[in-house]
């Protein structure tokens, strides 16, 4: 066991392929820990807690630049004040923006994917990018437990999810799924 992995108690798994086809093996696995870890005795405080250190963890030894799923493969939802930065930063009228980059036939507004913005999995508009990329991949956020679908849905996509996830059902053992 190398340092990292000792500091874990795990390898991770940083390769995106690798996330993929183990994440889609574990997709009822996880979903089943989702639900006793929803319906077992720890407080929401104590999930909240758990997942924040986790993936604080795990965020600092994963290269997102060496991934860039998140940018490739999922379609983000872009909120007004995200349309007007995005356009001043590229130096277009808001309608221009909307014609070029903002995607028509869903409901929402949303960038296409892979996101025109994605140069050598690197955000070519860093500084103005949406709210959403900003809190991708959202294990930061209050309330956890009501976001565990979400989470173990990313867990088949992000390595940082699926890290976190993995570590997280070593944490709360018992409520892992059979
Ligand atoms: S705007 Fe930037 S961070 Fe957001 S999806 Fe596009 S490339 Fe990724
Ligand atoms: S947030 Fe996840 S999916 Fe997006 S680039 Fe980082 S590791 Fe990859």
């Amino acid at each position: 066991m190398n340092s990292k992995e000792a500091s874990f108690g795990r390898e991770l798994v940083t390769n995106p392929e690798r996330v993929r086809e183990l994440g889609a093996r574990m997709a009822n696995e996880n979903l089943r820990w989702r639900t006793r870890l929803k319906n077992g005795s720890y407080s929401s405080a104590q999930i909240d807690r758990a997942f924040h250190e986790v993936f604080k963890l795990i965020q600092a030894e994963i290269d997102c630049t060496q991934c860039g799923v998140c940018c490739r493969d999922m379609s983000f939802e872009l909120g007004a004040g995200d349309i007007q930065r995005l356009a001043r930063h590229l130096n277009l009228s808001i309608a221009d923006f909307r014609s070029t980059y903002v995607l028509e036939e869903s409901e929402e507004e949303t960038l296409a994917t892979p996101c025109p913005f994605l140069k050598c999995s690197r955000c070519s508009c860093y500084e103005a990018r949406p709210e959403v990329c900003r809190s991708f991949p959202h294990l930061d956020k209050p309330d956890m437990t009501s976001r565990l679908l979400g989470v173990i849905s990313n867990a088949e996509r992000c390595p940082i999810v699926f890290n976190v996830v993995e570590h997280m059902k070593d944490r709360f053992a018992e409520e892992k799924g059979r």
